[in-house]
């Protein structure tokens, strides 16, 4: 079985990526920046907030990080993110998700003004990436579509089944998919048969955030398995939707070292996108 090895890709495209940074600070006189807000101290939004504000530092970039208390209102962070958006040298603005349950998401997400927007999730470009017209992509499946590409597996004309359907995975997780003319179906907590559609499919991305609920008999022996969930025991170990260790597959990704090295990798490449979109736009 071939192991899909998310950290090499990470790793062959941040070497290109830093060419790239290096070249847009030099035709543009400053660097590409990146802003991080946080909210809270939840240890996990921690950790990923600073990989983050550490990949863009150490790609060139300018990188700003807002730590902002627990009980900061929801006015004060749209005014943040207001002044953000009006900062010619901020090209991209992540706001760290989950917020405290007294600020309400997508008001704050929709705040964002979509050329600023490296997660891809504002409606604006979740609208342009359904019209065939992206922007930029949300940085999970867009990393899934570069470890494809990277492999050189091509979704066109493959059965591919994906598993969940939120807003930042599965949903433009098909998109994507269908895009490279795969042939896509979606599967869903209300599914009926699930096992059906993944034994179906030449291509099956698992984004159900489910610890390790399917394995070796849910897949076809020809079948390239993605592997999108993130969970942590109470060891912190880490492991995904789908039990690895038993699959006897033609290819898929291990937890960890899959998927999500690619997501930081992609945030970086969509704020070089957006920098140079926007300074295109100002010629
Ligand atoms: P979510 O909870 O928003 O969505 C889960 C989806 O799975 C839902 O659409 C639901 O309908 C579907 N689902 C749930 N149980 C199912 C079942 N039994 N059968 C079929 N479908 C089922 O989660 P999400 O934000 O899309 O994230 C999914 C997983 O991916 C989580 O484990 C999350 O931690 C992980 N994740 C990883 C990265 C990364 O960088 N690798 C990034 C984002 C999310």
């Amino acid at each position: 079985m071939l192991r899909l090895d998310g950290k090499v890709v990470a790793e062959a495209r941040r070497a290109v990526l830093k060419d790239k940074i290096a070249h847009f600070t030099n035709t543009h006189g400053r660097k590409p920046g990146l802003a991080v807000v946080i909210v809270g101290a939840d240890p996990a939004s921690q950790v990923y907030v600073k990989n983050k504000v550490k990949t863009t530092t150490e790609l060139g970039m300018e990188s700003s990080h807002l730590e902002l208390p627990e009980s900061t209102s929801q006015a004060d962070l749209l005014k943040i993110v207001a002044k953000l958006n009006d900062d010619p040298n901020v090209d991209g603005i992540l706001v760290q998700l989950p917020l405290p349950k007294h600020i309400d998401t997508n008001t704050i997400v929709e705040a964002i003004h979509p050329e600023k927007d490296p997660d891809g999730l504002t409606t604006g470009n979740l609208g342009l990436l359904l019209a065939g017209r992206k922007r930029v992509a949300p940085c999970t499946p867009y990393g899934v579509m570069k470890i494809l590409e990277h492999y050189k597996i091509s979704p066109a004309g493959k059965r591919v089944t994906v598993v969940g359907r939120s807003n930042i995975v599965g949903k433009p997780m098909a998109q994507l998919l269908l895009d490279a003319d795969a042939t896509v179906t979606i599967a869903h907590s209300k599914t009926k048969n699930l096992r059906k559609h993944t034994l179906d499919a030449d291509i099956v991305v698992v984004a159900a955030g489910r610890p390790q609920f399917l394995g070796a008999d849910d897949f076809s022996p020809d079948a390239i398995v993605i592997d999108v969930g993130i969970h942590r025991n109470s060891e912190n170990k880490v492991f995904g939707d789908v039990r690895f260790k038993e699959l006897n597959v033609q290819a898929a990704t291990p937890v960890p070292g899959g998927v999500g090295p690619m997501t930081i990798q992609m945030l970086m490449e969509n704020t070089l996108t957006l920098a140079e979109k926007r300074s295109l736009r100002r010629t």
